[in-house]
C-alpha cells in the first residue's frame, strides 16, 4: 500500500495510551501504537505526533484548584506520555525527538518550529508535548496549531472506543448514525463534541483537513494513512 500523505499530524489522546485500565500508561498498548507509527514512518510519511494527557489529568476536571495550575499539571501529563511513546518507538529502532512547549531541556528539546521541520525531513518522528504551553488550551488545539505550523496535509485524530463522528453517542444510542464526511461548519452548527471550538475553528480557518478514526483495530493507522475510507473526513 502506498501512503496518501507526505506529512501528517497524528493526535493521540491520553486515553489511547491507557489501555483497558483507562488511567496511566499501559506499555503493551503503547507498543501497539508504536508499531503502527513505525510502519507509517517506514513508508516515509513525515510524522508529527501530538499526545494528550487525559489519562493523567484534565485541567477542567479539578473543581477547587486554580485552573491555570491544574492545566499545567495536565500539560506535564502529556510529557510523560510522550516519553513513554518515545521509549517504545526507540526500542523498535525508530528515531524520534520529543519537543516540549514548556522548556525542560534536561528531559527533551524545547519546541522550535524550524527544528521540528528539519527532524521530519530527516525521517525522525517528532512527538510534540506539553500542549501549546499555555493553560486554557487543549491538545486538540495543539494538533491544529502544529499542523498549521509544519504545513501538515492532514490531522489524523485517533479515537479509542469509537471509529468516527456520529450524530449521537454510539455507546448510548445503538441507532447512532456515522458521518462519512462533514464540514467544520457542520461540526460547529450541530454542536458535535469532537474537538473543542478553538481547535475546530483553527482547523477551519487554516483549511486543514481532519480524519477522525478508531485506533482499536491494529491496522487502522496504516489504513487511514493509505487513504482507505475509514472514519469520518472533515473538510
Ligand atoms: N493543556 C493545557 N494547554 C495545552 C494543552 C493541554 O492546559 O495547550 C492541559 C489541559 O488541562 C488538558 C490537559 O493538559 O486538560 C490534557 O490535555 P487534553 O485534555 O487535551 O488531553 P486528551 O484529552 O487528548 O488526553
Amino acid at each position: 500500500m502506498n501512503p496518501k500523505y507526505k506529512r501528517i499530524i497524528l493526535k493521540l489522546s491520553g486515553e489511547a495510551m491507557a489501555g483497558e485500565k483507562g488511567i496511566g500508561i499501559d506499555m503493551d498498548t503503547v507498543k501497539t501504537i508504536a508499531s503502527q507509527v513505525k510502519a507509517i514512518s517506514e513508508m516515509r510519511v513525515e510524522t508529527g505526533i501530538v499526545v494528550g494527557g487525559g489519562n493523567f489529568w484534565r485541567g477542567r476536571d479539578s473543581e477547587n484548584m486554580d485552573r491555570a495550575t491544574s492545566d499545567y499539571m495536565g500539560m506535564l501529563g502529556t510529557v510523560m506520555n510522550a516519553l513513554a511513546l518515545q521509549d517504545s518507538l526507540e526500542n523498535m529502532g525508530v528515531i524520534t525527538r520529543v519537543q516540549t512547549a514548556i522548556e525542560m531541556k534536561e528531559v527533551a528539546e524545547p519546541y522550535i518550529r524550524r527544528r521540528a521541520i528539519r527532524h521530519l525531513e530527516k525521517g525522525r518522528v517528532v512527538i510534540f508535548s506539553a500542549g501549546i504551553g499555555n493553560p486554557y488550551f487543549s491538545t486538540d488545539t495543539t494538533a491544529a496549531l502544529r499542523a498549521a505550523e509544519i504545513s501538515a496535509e492532514v490531522i489524523l485524530l485517533a479515537k479509542k472506543g469509537v471509529d468516527g463522528i456520529y450524530d449521537s453517542d454510539p455507546k448510548l444510542n445503538p441507532d447512532a448514525k456515522k458521518f462519512l464526511e462533514l464540514s467544520y461548519l457542520e461540526i460547529i452548527n450541530k454542536k458535535l463534541k469532537i474537538m473543542d471550538t478553538t481547535a475546530t475553528s483553527l482547523c477551519m480557518d487554516n483549511k486543514i483537513p481532519l480524519i477522525v478514526f478508531g485506533i482499536d483495530k491494529p491496522s487502522s493507522m496504516i489504513d487511514v494513512v493509505c487513504g482507505k475510507n475509514i472514519g469520518t473526513k472533515v473538510k
